[in-house]
């Protein structure tokens, strides 16, 4: 089945295709690194996971990019604060960070570019747009991008989102990283450096200073994954001014569409607000461990809600999802007692027909990422399950099939626990390669498989519901 993402840009769900067949470029924006993120930021980051993951479930070969912002306003004001280096300071964030994404059960991005490494990339493209008559040095010693020239050019600016222009007043200029929608203007590419800034700034042929926040993201999207590409992501309160400037920076550039899917993720709430640094109405994932919970719940949690829709958060809420978990957990671990011994070749077999949940599971990720739906199917699969098993009316061959499948959507979804004590694949295939022994009589070469495996540090031991393989 066709996957289907809703596209910022045409304000439609549309049926995705990449620019180049069977390959994905995707850019995220990635966190401001000068304190740790919040658990509303992670609702984005796991979003953006999902996109990732879903992608790779359907086929494709996916490149993920995250910058890493590591130079912007907020940043220099908290190292001025904080008295030390803008390395030593956002090096903590990002490592806490790094550790959280792994903690939340996140896919690693392939390439996760840091701003200040693409300070060369970042002024060429200011010189590009210079060049071009669409950005042009004010008299604070900035360089700001002229929206009057760029639309000039028959450029749109406004793509996201509409834009009031009655109410612009040409001229005016926005020099912080910041700023909303009724003060549509020209925007600074480059900072000329003033005092407060430090010792933070770098040489340019524009004079000493540093890049705004907006290049930054265009300069090392379009490095790494070149001039257009298939998909952006991030929050929903991007859209504007940044994502727009993004687009305006890199089409007024190259001249050529930058990016054919915008993906927007909605708000996690608290009490009807946004949970933001600003109001302190926030979590991050290390206040809710210290309550004692595990990032794998709070992923649970994040994954509960539709993408396109704000989602309240509350404790009550992730101790709901505790007890939804353990319902997985439980079913899946009965099933691979059930299945383990048929495991192997039910994995191995091209002909085995895909499961109901896996289709249920297909079609609802699918058709936008309808994650309601997606687990409706798990549950109704966990019901279905329990009560086989409970009946004994389920096979090996039928657990195992119901496990392959199980395994091939927790790739998307990212939430089963992982033990040390899971059985790796290759004592799986000396299981079943001495059970098969077994069954044509050759004991001799069973014997010496079942000394292989406890060679290995695994016991295989026959009961009557076939084998069981203990760590020893
Ligand atoms: P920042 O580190 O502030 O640049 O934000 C990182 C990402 O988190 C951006 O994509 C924001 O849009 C997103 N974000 C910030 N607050 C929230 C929230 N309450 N819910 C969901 N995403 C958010
Ligand atoms: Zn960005």
């Amino acid at each position: 089945m066709a996957l289907k993402l809703f596209n910022t840009l045409s304000r439609s769900v549309q049926e995705f295709a990449p620019l180049h067949p069977g390959k994905v470029g995707m850019y995220c924006c990635g966190p401001t690194v000068y304190d740790f993120a919040h658990i509303g930021n992670w609702r984005t980051f796991v979003f953006a996971d999902l996109v990732r993951r879903t992608l790779e479930f359907s086929g494709y070969d996916v490149k993920h990019v995250m910058n890493i912002t590591d130079i912007e306003d907020k940043i220099i004001k908290r190292v001025r604060e904080n008295k030390t280096t803008l390395r030593e300071f956002t090096g903590k964030f990002e490592t806490a960070f790094l550790d959280d994404l792994k903690a939340l059960g996140c896919r690693e991005p392939h390439v996760k570019p840091r701003a200040t490494e693409y300070i060369a990339e970042i002024i060429a493209l200011i010189e590009k747009l210079v060049a071009r008559g669409i950005a042009y040095k004010a008299s604070d010693g900035s360089v700001y991008f002229s929206i009057t020239k760029y639309q000039g050019c028959g450029c749109n600016y406004g793509q996201l989102l509409k834009l009031n222009f009655d109410e612009m007043r040409a001229g005016e200029r926005v020099s912080s990283d910041e700023y909303e929608k009724e003060s549509v203007a020209d925007f600074a590419l480059w900072k000329a450096r003033v005092p407060d800034d430090g010792d933070i700034f770098w040489p340019s042929p524009f004079g000493e200073g540093r890049p705004g926040w907006h290049i930054e993201c265009s300069a090392m999207s379009m490095k790494v994954l070149g001039e257009s590409f298939d998909l952006h992501l991030g929050g929903e309160d991007l859209k504007f001014p940044h994502h727009e400037d993004e687009i305006a920076q890199s089409e007024g550039a190259t001249g050529k569409p930058f990016v054919k899917y915008w993906l927007h993720g909605a708000h996690l709430l608290v009490e009807g607000k946004k949970m933001s640094k600003s109001l302190g109405n926030y979590f991050t994932l290390r206040d809710l461990v210290a309550k004692g919970f595990t990032g794998r719940e709070v992923r649970y949690l994040l994954l509960t809600a539709h993408y396109r829709e704000t989602f309240n958060f509350t404790l009550d809420g992730l101790a709901g999802a505790k007890t939804a978990l353990a319902r997985i957990d439980e079913c899946v671990g009965k099933l691979r007692e059930a299945g383990r011994d048929a495991l192997p070749r039910v994995q191995a077999d091209p002909q085995v027909s895909p499961t109901e949940l896996e289709k249920n599971f297909t079609d609802a990720i699918s058709e936008d990422l309808n994650i309601s739906a997606a687990w409706g199917a798990v549950f109704e699969w966990v019901r279905e399950t329990n009560k086989k098993l409970t009946e004994n009316s389920l096979s090996a061959a039928d657990a195992a099939a119901n496990l392959a499948a199980w395994d091939k959507i927790d790739a998307v979804l990212g939430i089963s626990v992982k033990t040390e004590t899971e059985v790796p694949a290759e004592i799986l295939a000396l299981a079943e390669a001495r059970t098969e022994a077994k069954k044509a009589k050759d004991f001799k070469r069973a014997d010496a498989i079942r000394d292989e495996v406890k060679a290995k540090g695994w016991i295989v031991e026959d009961s009557p519901k076939g084998i069981k393989l203990k760590k020893i």
